[in-house]
């Protein structure tokens, strides 16, 4: 199988689950626990590694189905990006191994589940709350951007919350480690910048732009791009057709970010560290990055 054959995964065990440092990973090691959700290409489960104790979210791929989809090259790549990172707001990925027919993937465990269910909840989240997840999600990102790793995949499914309240982003599939400016196409329409969309170079500002468009999701429910029809939303994104509704009620400073974020010129986006002393962010965010209700 390519992936087995290529990358020798089994060697890579991170040492940060205690107590099983450097070892190769089976199903063995772990107690496998209820389902936590379902996946395009297999199923993920709460588990826990029978040494330490330490709790984990399992993520079980069939690789019939990854080369089917022909995503093996795109699973290397988030496996190889997400180990390396170390961030409290994004997801670690302690290892990983796989047997003849899957891959498994060991991953922190969100507690708390996803936020996309949470906004769909309470339809739109509180200017506070928005702030401060955007302000988490901002640090994280220049973390990422430091490291050269753009996510270029933003958008409320992508995100987890943990145990406290706090986020993670969760999923690398279409992030890349680059030095250079980019022109693949991906993601999904709706946070897409205009030079993504319209297939031009691009490079870590993106990310500005999708956080833009979660932070605008976040206080309206919807995204701001939204159409019936991809070739609408297509149009919106390239003119920045950029509207705030009259309900519900959004204060001017937050209007204020999400017009020096979701700017066409890539290179005019408020950089991530200016977003972080944006009045909006500066009065309403929790400084411990975690929201409480
Ligand atoms: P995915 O295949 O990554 O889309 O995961 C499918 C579903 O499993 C997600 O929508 C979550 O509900 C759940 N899930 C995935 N990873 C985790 C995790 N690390 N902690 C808790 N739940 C998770």
């Amino acid at each position: 199988m390519a992936i087995a054959a290529e990358t020798q995964p089994q060697e890579k065990a991170s040492s940060d689950v205690p107590a099983v440092e450097k070892k190769r990973w089976t199903l063995n090691d772990f107690d496998i626990g209820k389902p936590l959700g379902r996946g395009k290409f297999g199923h993920v489960y709460l588990a826990r590694e029978k040494r330490s104790n330490h709790i984990v979210a399992l993520k079980v791929l069939f690789k019939s189905q990854l080369q089917q989809s022909q995503v093996e090259h795109q699973l290397r790549r988030e496996v190889e990006i997400q180990s390396h990172l170390r961030h409290p707001n994004i997801l670690r990925l302690y290892g990983y191994f796989y047997d003849q027919k899957r891959v498994y993937l060991i991953l922190e465990y969100a507690a708390k589940g996803e936020l996309y269910k949470e906004l769909q909840k309470c339809k739109y989240f509180s200017e506070r709350r928005a702030a401060t997840y955007v302000a988490s999600l901002a640090r994280a990102l220049i973390y990422c951007h430091g490291k050269h790793v753009i996510h270029r995949d933003i958008k409320p499914e992508n995100l987890l919350v943990g145990a406290q309240g706090e986020l993670k982003i969760a999923d690398f599939g279409w992030s890349v480690h680059t030095f250079n400016r980019r022109r693949t196409m991906c993601g999904t329409l709706d946070y897409l910048p205009p030079e993504m969309v319209e297939s031009v170079e691009h490079d870590a500002s993106v990310d500005i732009w999708s956080l833009g468009v979660l932070c605008y999701e976040f206080l309206y429910g919807v995204p701001p791009f939204e159409a019936k029809e991809h070739s609408d939303t297509y149009r919106r994104i390239v003119q920045v057709d950029l509207k705030f509704p009259p309900k519900p009620i959004v204060s001017s400073t937050a209007k204020d970010l999400i017009s020096q974020m979701l700017v066409k010129d890539s290179s005019q986006r408020l950089p991530l560290h200016k977003l972080l002393e944006h009045p909006w962010i500066v009065q309403n965010a929790d400084p411990s990055g975690v929201y409480r209700a």
